[in-house]
């Protein structure tokens, strides 16, 4: 018989440090898996979403370190060269940006000039269709005076002239000397119009504007036995504006209406205030009118329904123009047969 309590003790104590040994074990492992992990996952996961925020904010220059070469290694591989195609793609565009603002800036360039071109050739045709009426009208007043002058010359041969021939001779000086003013104005006006000056805005008496138009058209209108009627609101008086670019505007519309009306007609000019910063100029002709399916192509360069050798088709070109540069629009209404209506719209001072 031995006794076995020293044994069953031994046993129970390597047990108990069986135990305590795999607790250590099992201790010192998870802290080594869970330093493991926090190397190989968490830090690269933080580095990630901390290069995710830079992004986010605009920098496209960080780059994260590619450490491993596992799954998390590929997706920073993958983030970085998502980075660098970003940027690439945001400098492409900038340039892109840049190229078209020259382009743009070159092209509004152009057509500026070409506007001015326009301008300046429409100036010349409504001149020339000007000059050809004001030249056959300039003659009569002119044959007036001439006559006037040769029968003044034979009367004052006579020595002794009666009162009579006194009284006859003053009244035909007098009409010399109305007729003359006349051609002069009428050649002032033409002087004024063609006169080269660079466009600039100011304040213009609106009336007075319109009345120089219609005073340069006037021999026209009476030759194409047109009536001609004009009305100004009283509250409107100084408007900015380009005056000889207003001026041409005017002219070239109701040349138009003249060239609509061949026999006879009525040209209506009504120039109103329609608002606190705002007027209207409507032009209204009882003319030909324009058939519908011209009526959107009237303001394009070159459209013309007139024969050939008689219109450029620049006239309204050049009129929607100038109303553009003025802040304004134009609208027409038309009925065949029945007449013609342009609407300018323009603000009376124009915004800082
Ligand atoms: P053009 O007078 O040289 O033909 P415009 O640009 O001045 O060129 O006018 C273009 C076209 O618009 C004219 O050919 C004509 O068909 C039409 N048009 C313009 N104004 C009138 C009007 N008052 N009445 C009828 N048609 C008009
Ligand atoms: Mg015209």
């Amino acid at each position: 018989m031995i006794p076995l309590t020293e044994t069953e003790k031994n046993i129970a104590e390597i047990e108990k440090l069986q135990y305590s040994g795999g607790l250590l074990l099992l201790v010192v492992l998870t802290i080594f898996c869970g330093m493991f992990l926090w190397r190989m996952v968490n830090i690269p996961v933080q580095r990630l979403t901390e290069g995710t925020i830079a992004v986010m904010k605009g920098n496209l220059d960080h780059s994260i370190d590619v450490q491993t070469n596992d799954e998390i290694g590929f997706l920073t591989k993958s983030f970085n060269h998502m980075t660098r195609t970003l940027k690439q793609t945001q400098e492409e565009l900038q340039l892109l940006n840049q190229t078209l603002e020259e382009r743009v800036q070159k092209k509004t360039g152009e057509l500026q000039r070409a506007q001015a071109n326009l301008i300046q050739v429409e100036k010349m045709v409504s001149l020339g269709t000007l000059a050809a009426t004001v030249a056959h009208e300039l003659n009569n007043p002119l044959e007036g005076i001439l006559t006037f002058a040769k029968l003044i010359r034979k009367r004052m041969n006579n020595p002794d002239l009666s009162e009579e021939n006194k009284i006859e001779i003053i009244s035909e000086l007098t009409m010399i000397a109305d007729e003359t003013a006349r051609c002069g104005n009428i050649v002032k006006n033409l002087l004024l119009f063609s006169r080269k000056k660079v466009g600039e805005f100011k304040e213009n008496d609106i009336r007075s504007l319109v009345e120089q138009s219609t005073k340069l058209i006037e021999h026209h209108l009476k030759i194409h036995n047109i009536i001609l009627q004009q009305s100004i609101d009283d509250r409107l008086s100084f408007v900015v504006c380009d005056a000889e670019q207003l001026l041409q505007s005017l002219l070239a519309l109701e040349i138009n209406a003249v060239e609509a009306m061949p026999n006879e007609g009525k040209l209506l000019i009504d120039v109103k205030k329609t608002g606190e910063n705002e007027f209207t100029i409507a032009l209204s002709d009882t003319g030909i009118g324009v058939r519908d399916e011209d009526l959107p192509h009237i303001f394009e360069p070159f459209f013309t329904t007139k024969k050939e050798g008689k219109g450029t088709g620049l006239g309204l070109a050049v009129v929607y123009g100038i109303i553009e540069r003025h802040n304004g629009s134009i609208t027409v209404a038309s009925q065949v047969n029945k007449g013609t209506t342009f609407t300018i719209t323009l603000p009376i001072t124009r915004e800082v």
